[in-house]
């Protein structure tokens, strides 16, 4: 269903069967017996995060994870059956939907320990938790020193069940970071001890986002917590000059132009005249802007493809409309497609060039394509 006669011709296309393809290649570079948990957090970073669990699950993916109770009542409204892992916890107010609907929360402080013991008690069933320490992201996490206190007042709550321990890295995609990461996975040990010791012992320990997963094999442990490396976002995530398993990017942004103009040297487009035409050329409008999530920092520095040619975003993006010099494209026509993020023969821009084009990572781009983009998915499964 690529074709809408009712929508603009604006949108972000989810090849499935890439993200098919990713899980695949991670699980085999990694090793079939570790459990994956995929990041559903922000919409499957774009992606649309009830088509892609879909498929992960018939990928045998064992575990979701999402940063808000809000996105796993979505997944779970939408038919999801494997276990959900909410990131960030359930707010107080939170407890009985979240256990309700068997979405399983990070655990990080004793005051919550205690209101989601008190609602599990309500319910007369224990609820599972998954307990993060925070080992040097300096985010959420129990402390490191109060590892003991918090294990000991956690054992005092007769309804939790301590299904997994969890830490976060700080700076696993950063090689030059290794000795950071290595004192991270050596505390984290001692906190599993510290829990084991107080008869605490969850079934999961699990350690790694994608840099872990791939570049430090110790990190992988029972199970690891996938986000970049599922969405072929490898360029940002993973560090340069490491083996690493075959990914393909599952997103790309197209969209038509809108209107084609000639224009005579001198003649300015777009808010404020910050371009100028310095010879006679040839403008494309076409409709997508910031209101989209195309980056206005991407005014003179975005590129597009245009009937297999890569062309310059120019003048100011606006809220609806980005202007392309198309001087080097004669032939180009009202209607013709426009790829933003995606290849065509041999030209090719991927979310990584748009990020750094813009000065970000790929994750931003692609988390902030907003809800005016519709994601069209293609694959096995859509066909
Ligand atoms: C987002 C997130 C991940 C996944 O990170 P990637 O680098 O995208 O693989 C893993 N763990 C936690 C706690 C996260 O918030």
């Amino acid at each position: 269903m690529l074709e809408s006669t009712l929508s603009r011709p604006t949108y972000a296309r989810i090849d499935l069967d890439n993200l098919a393809f990713n899980i695949r290649s991670v699980r085999r570079f990694i090793g079939e017996h570790v459990r994956c948990m995929a990041m559903l957090k922000a919409n499957g970073y774009g992606h649309g995060a009830v088509e892609c669990s879909r498929r992960l699950e018939r990928e045998g993916v064992e575990w979701f994870a999402v940063a808000t109770l809000e996105e796993a009542l979505e997944l779970r409204g939408s038919g999801v059956s494997k276990p959900i892992l909410c990131l960030g916890g359930f707010y107080p107010g939170q407890e009985m939907a979240g256990l309700s609907a068997q979405v399983t929360p990070a655990l990080f402080s004793i005051e919550s320990a205690e209101r989601i013991d008190k609602a599990a008690s309500e319910r007369g069933k224990p609820a599972a938790v998954h307990i993060k320490i925070d080992t040097g992201m300096g985010r959420v996490g129990v402390p490191f020193g109060q590892i003991g206190e918090f294990a000991d007042r956690l054992r005092a709550l007769g309804n939790l069940k301590a299904e997994a321990l969890m830490t976060h890295f700080a700076a696993a995609d950063d090689l030059n970071e290794d000795q950071f990461t290595a004192d991270q996975m050596a505390k984290f040990d001692q906190a599993v001890t510290a829990f084991r010791d107080r008869g605490i012992r969850p079934a999961f320990i699990d350690l790694a986002n994608s840099p872990g997963a791939v570049a430090r094999p110790a990190s992988r442990a029972d199970m690891v917590r996938l986000g970049g490396v599922l969405y072929g976002l490898s360029g940002d995530v993973l560090p340069p000059g490491i083996a690493k398993p075959e990914l393909r990017p599952v997103l790309s942004l197209h969209t038509q132009i809108a209107q084609i103009k000639r224009i005579a040297a001198g003649t300015s487009i777009g808010y404020r005249r910050t371009f100028v035409a310095t010879r006679e050329s040839l403008i494309g409008t076409i409709p997508i802007g910031y209101g989209d999530g195309f980056c206005r920092s991407l005014a003179g520095r975005g590129r597009a493809i245009v009937n297999g040619c890569i062309v310059p975003v120019i003048g100011r993006v606006s809220m609806d409309w980005v202007t392309l010099d198309l001087t080097a494209v004669p032939d180009a026509s009202e209607g013709d497609a426009v790829i933003l993020i995606g290849s065509d023969g041999a030209s090719s821009i991927s979310a990584e060039d748009v990020a750094a084009a813009a000065g970000t990572i790929s994750y931003e781009i692609t988390c902030g394509l907003s809800a005016r983009v519709p994601r069209r998915c293609v694959g096995e499964e859509t066909a």
